[in-house]
């Protein structure tokens, strides 16, 4: 709550206004799935469309949020029978699984009693017993999850699902629609750390996408140069407690049930627009998600494999712990280092050198 208002005080020092209108540009401030977001749209479309998305994403967290409980996904994990949940529902569930599947499991939303019992989903942290997380282990992975047909979905006893780590990108894409459907050709998306940017900024030129220092909150790495794209970065930085001098993140392995220690500090994951080329549903705002936060569980290693399989359209940044960015050569010209941030750039290619 004290989240909340911070926020809700942020974009009222902004605008005057959670909403504003400047020289044809629309732009609106908000709080919901537990981060900040802003939409900014300019021309013709831009005043229905920013009001919309907002809407679009207060529609989603309802729906999707397992801290609401009325919504779907609440109603999924605290009950054992067999739900009809709708198909955009099951539709976004059978995209997790594929995820989880294409990622060998480092993606995955059943690991949501994992990040209830460290206190993710309450904030009151505290670091499980070991006991405790492997009982709670048995219960994760993607095959606890049944989607039958006529959109029925069941979970094993036990099993609990979390879309914290999808929910945001999803909420992409579906904003992306909108600003389609109203006519907007130029605008920009930050959900959290989901970044949508339509078309180039009103001026002709690339938006451009500071990528976080996960050491240094005020600094980037480096700045992305995009149009027509979807950039998520997930990152042990954003959200974690501290224990005897030892921090605990929110992004948990699910191989081991503890947060994540691949040796990576942060995963941006970019991919086009969903109108550039023909895309499965729910989009690439949904697999970037999805993605980012399975590549930081992996690790440089398995990161770089998994891009190299060639499997899925995407491009990634990796910022490590030693000290390296490691960029994907799709984005060799998009990125741009920060001068004196400290880091070694490196590119990675196709094909290993
Ligand atoms: P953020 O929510 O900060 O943008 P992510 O997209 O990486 O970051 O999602 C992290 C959230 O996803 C966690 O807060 C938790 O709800 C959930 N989560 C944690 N670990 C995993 C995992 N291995 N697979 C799927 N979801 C996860
Ligand atoms: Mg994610």
């Amino acid at each position: 709550m004290r989240r909340f208002f911070a926020a809700a005080l942020c974009a009222v020092l902004a605008c005057g206004l959670a909403a504003c209108s400047q020289g044809g540009e629309q732009s609106a401030d908000f709080y919901a799935m537990d981060t900040t977001m802003n939409v900014t749209a300019y021309g013709k479309g831009a005043k229905n469309a920013v009001g919309e998305a907002q809407t679009e994403v207060d529609r989603l967290e309802s729906l999707l949020s397992r801290t609401r409980t009325d919504s779907v996904i609440s109603q999924l994990n605290a009950g054992t029978a067999n739900r009809a949940v709708g198909m955009e529902v099951w539709d976004l569930l059978s995209a997790a699984e594929k995820y989880s599947i294409a990622t060998n499991g480092a993606f995955d939303i059943t690991i949501a009693p994992v990040v209830s019992a460290w206190g993710f989903t309450t904030d009151h942290y505290q670091v499980p017993d070991q006991s405790e997380l492997d009982e709670l282990l048995a219960n994760v992975g993607s095959v606890h999850i049944h989607l039958g047909e006529e959109s029925i979905v069941t979970l094993d006893d036990g099993t609990q699902i979390d879309l914290g780590g999808i929910a945001k990108g999803y909420a992409s894409d579906c904003v992306e629609a909108i600003l389609a459907k109203d006519g907007v050709e130029s605008a920009k998306v930050a959900l959290g750390g989901n970044i949508y940017v339509r078309g180039s900024k009103p001026d002709g030129t690339a938006w451009r996408v500071g990528v976080q220092d996960p050491e240094n909150s005020d600094g980037f790495v480096g700045i992305l140069s995009l149009t027509d794209a979807f950039a998520v970065t997930s990152g042990g930085y954003q959200r974690y407690f501290e224990q005897n001098g030892k921090r605990y993140h929110h992004i948990i392995d699910p191989a081991t049930g503890y947060p994540a220690e691949s040796g990576l500090t942060s995963v941006t994951v970019v991919a086009p627009g969903n109108e550039e080329e023909t895309i499965s549903d729910p989009g690439h705002g949904t697999m970037c998600d999805a993605f980012s936060t399975a590549l930081f569980v992996m690790g440089e290693k398995k990161a770089v494999e998994f891009w190299r399989s060639g499997g899925y359209d995407f491009q990634m940044v990796l910022v490590t712990q030693d000290g390296r960015v490691l960029v994907t050569d799709g984005l060799k010209d998009k990125f741009e280092q920060e001068d004196g941030s400290g880091y070694a750039y490196e590119t990675i290619s196709r094909s290993p050198s």
